[in-house]
């Protein structure tokens, strides 16, 4: 305190130091600091005004905040980092004003209305045959012409979905299991979770989910959680959940989160939702789990989540559970393990027969809740999803309650209001359908042609490059002598959507039930799109994908592809 008023002329000097010789010397001279630290308070104190004093206040509680801010982030990132991310912001802040100058933005300019053209040119179809409805027709239609429009509808063109070769997006496809969901759609179609005591059999199929699937998870007795729309819900009120345990219960205002760089995006748009600082720990070089010293480092007194994956999005890798539980138990943070893509794969690897699975759920003590995606590998309508709990005082965290509204007294257990009892009937009654054994099943196929697409790229293909050691469904691979984003254009042209990576550049596929029947021809694609590549050198095949993350990682772009994904999103609403 008192930095400000240093400069006034009354504070009493310094006293003459020397190197002290004697221990008696080194004691008098702690004494004569102390002597002058008193009496420099005391001068402070009485001849300080309330109006400087308050400023002084103000000042050291500004200054305390930044320098705690600049010491866990070298705590957190080390001054290299700290000195690069300056740097980079300093060249950002650079190209950006450059790219703002009238000749140069107006150029960059028609170049994004051109990518806008391509990307609605690709997404929006128009068929002779389908009128276009830009408001409603003034008499609604007979039900027959909307039978007849639908089916028109269902027959544009579109990837090739049926015959499995997309990254995951589908994820079972099977027709009896799709007319299941159709009829248990149609019987709760107007059901409402929102209430219960209209649509009880709805509260019952609801909870049964959540119950199944804590079981899977090996949950203790304590274990529960709600229902969610999909992996991003869930990741959001696992989030949420977690800052409002960390201020109820510990009093953490400025909360913060340490996660894998490789965690789904869904944590990020929690982070930005919320206002929580989200630190990314970075992957270990080798097996792209994250780095746990990295983990312990970024960790503070401000931490309210730790969070892991298993698998993650981007190579299907599993992080070290326990060893996050480790850190997480050690200061008593919550751990979020994100199994919304695992789901109902990654908890049955080991009953169905595959080795050498680490612990990544509720047995792992420090874990405390877990997203599960039941319309992923769980093969339920799309738009649901379950989050877990290790017990009742974590999840009440995430609910949502007002005595004081006009509406009366309102309580909501996630983000949504109403929701869709519909899709809730039809998620229980695949769960129902399949059962244990089903998903073990499916689990064993489906892994089985994850590791065939994983061996034939690691023994057949000399130029890919799997990343880590993917235990599961998901199996992403990399290269230092081809371009694998012109690789993805190349497979596009051939039918096949492999999901982009970047950081490093790579692709994926999530295997899914369709994938099985159909390795063998992804993989002699894949060689031949290799040899394609390797034959006509890179610089004539730069396809789209490629240029779109060559823009992406590049900062004399600045924000264009920010950009550019705004306007793939404009195009969403285009009529
Ligand atoms: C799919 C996925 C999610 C959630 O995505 P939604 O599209 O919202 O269902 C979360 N985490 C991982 C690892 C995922 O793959």
């Amino acid at each position: 305190m008192g930095v400000y008023s240093a400069k006034l002329e009354f504070i009493p000097a310094a006293p003459q130091w020397t190197f002290p010789a004697t221990v008696e010397q080194a004691q008098s001279l702690g004494e004569e600091f102390i002597l002058f630290l008193k009496n420099y308070a005391l001068v402070y104190w009485t001849k300080t005004s309330w109006f400087q004093f308050s400023k002084d206040l103000l000042f050291a509680y500004v200054f305390t905040k930044i320098l705690r801010l600049v010491l866990q982030y070298l705590k957190g990132y080390g001054l290299l980092a700290g000195i690069r991310a300056v740097y980079g912001y300093a060249l950002r802040s650079v190209f950006n004003f450059v790219l703002s100058l009238p000749p140069i933005k107006r150029k960059v300019d028609a170049e994004i209305s051109q990518t806008r053209a391509k990307i609605e040119s690709a997404l929006l179809v128009s068929d002779a045959g389908i009128p276009d409805f830009t408001e409603l027709p003034a008499k609604g239609l007979p039900t027959d012409k909307v039978y007849e429009l639908l089916d028109k509808l269902n027959d544009i063109k579109h990837s090739d979905w049926k015959h499995g070769r997309i990254s995951g997006a589908v994820y079972h496809g099977g027709d009896e299991l799709i007319e299941l969901q159709s009829k248990a759609y149609h019987q709760f179609s107007v059901a409402n979770q929102l209430h219960p005591d209209v649509f009880p059999a709805v509260r019952k199929m609801d909870s049964e989910v959540v119950s199944m699937t804590l079981h899977m998870f090996n949950a203790p007795e304590t274990g529960c959680g709600t229902s969610t729309s999909g992996g991003t819900e869930s990741l959001l009120l696992a989030c949420l959940s977690a800052r409002e345990y960390g201020k109820k219960y510990k009093g953490i205002t400025s909360p913060e989160m340490v996660a894998p760089e490789s965690i789904h995006a869904g944590v990020f748009k929690a982070a930005s939702y919320f206002g929580i600082r989200l630190h990314l720990a970075p992957l270990d070089p080798v097996t792209f789990k994250v780095d746990l010293k990295a983990v312990k480092r970024l960790v503070n007194t401000n931490t309210v989540l730790i969070l892991g994956s298993a698998p993650n999005f981007p190579h299907g890798v599993i992080d070290d559970i326990e060893g996050l539980s480790k850190i997480s138990t050690r200061w008593g943070i919550p751990l979020h393990v994100d199994c919304c893509l695992g789901s109902f794969i990654v908890a049955n690897l080991t009953k169905a027969g595959f080795k050498d699975v680490p612990l990544f759920d509720f047995r792992v003590p420090g874990v405390t809740s877990i997203s599960c995606d039941t319309h992923k590998y769980g093969f339920a309508p799309k738009g649901s999803s379950v989050i877990m709990y290790r017990n009742n005082k974590l999840r009440e965290c995430q609910y949502y309650i007002s005595t004081e509204w006009m509406g009366g007294l309102y309580g909501s257990p996630t983000l949504a209001g109403s929701r869709p009892g519909a899709l809730m009937a039809g998620c229980w009654a695949t769960m129902v359908n399949i059962g244990q054994e089903g998903y073990v099943n499916y689990c064993r196929e489906i892994v089985t042609a994850a590791r065939r697409l994983k061996d034939a790229i690691t023994n057949e293909i000399a130029e890919l490059d799997v990343i880590g050691d993917p235990i599961g469904s998901v199996v992403a691979f990399k290269s230092n002598l081809v371009n694998v984003h012109q690789l993805g254009d190349k497979m596009g042209a051939k039918g096949w959507h492999l999901s982009a990576l970047q950081k490093p550049p790579a692709l994926h596929l999530a295997a899914t039930n369709l994938s099985i029947p159909i390795v063998e021809e992804l993989i002699s694609d894949l060689k031949a799109s290799v040899e394609e590549l390797k034959e006509s050198g890179s610089e004539k095949d730069k396809g789209d994908t490629a240029a779109l993350y060559g823009v992406a990682g590049n900062v004399q772009t600045g924000n264009v592809a920010d950009r550019i994904i705004s306007a793939f999103i404009d195009t969403l609403y285009k009529v």
